[in-house]
């Protein structure tokens, strides 16, 4: 089975200063909650947050595009995807080019959700690290699932390499 390139990272500015480093364009795709907003937070504050992280990614010289996805409901940020079915989303759910040569990057905590979508998209993976004594039970549980799949998907990669989309 084809692996996609992981990489965990303990915030978002790990993420922005592997931007900083890539020629680009890229295309990237942000979970929502506990990603981006922490979970139980008020859609001011999701709204709030959501916007700041695709304003700060957009103006990145490297990034072409933001997307922002959301297994909940839609909630207030227009610039949001709610309902996103992760992971069976697919291309044309998130308005990316049929074989685009874009490469992707995918954002996530949870690997069965984020994980799997990135494998599936032929992307590279960034999961986010949750501090266990901050992560509700539901959470967890994924979380420990995702271990037993992360292997069969991922090749960990601690340096910037291109993904390999060719064997899609
Ligand atoms: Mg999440």
């Amino acid at each position: 089975m084809r692996r996609i390139p992981s990489t965990s990272v303990k915030n978002l500015d790990e993420v922005a200063a592997r931007l900083a480093e890539h020629p680009g364009p890229l295309t990237l795709i942000f979970d929502a909650d506990n990603t981006l907003v922490p979970q139980g937070a008020s859609s001011a504050e999701f709204e709030h947050r959501v916007n700041a992280v695709i304003d700060r990614f957009e103006s990145m010289a490297s990034v072409e595009r933001v997307i922002v996805l959301s297994n909940g409901p839609q909630r207030g940020a227009d610039r949001v995807i709610g309902r996103g079915n992760k992971p069976w989303t697919n291309g044309r759910r998130l308005g990316l080019a049929r074989r685009s040569a874009t490469p992707i990057w995918v954002i996530g905590d949870q690997v069965i959700t984020d994980g799997v979508l990135a494998w599936r998209l032929g992307a590279e993976f960034f999961l986010l690290a949750i501090d266990p004594a901050d992560d509700y039970p539901g959470q967890a549980r994924m979380r420990r699932l995702g271990r037993f799949v992360a292997p069969l998907i991922f090749r960990k990669t601690g340096v910037s390499d291109p993904p390999d989309r060719s064997g899609k």
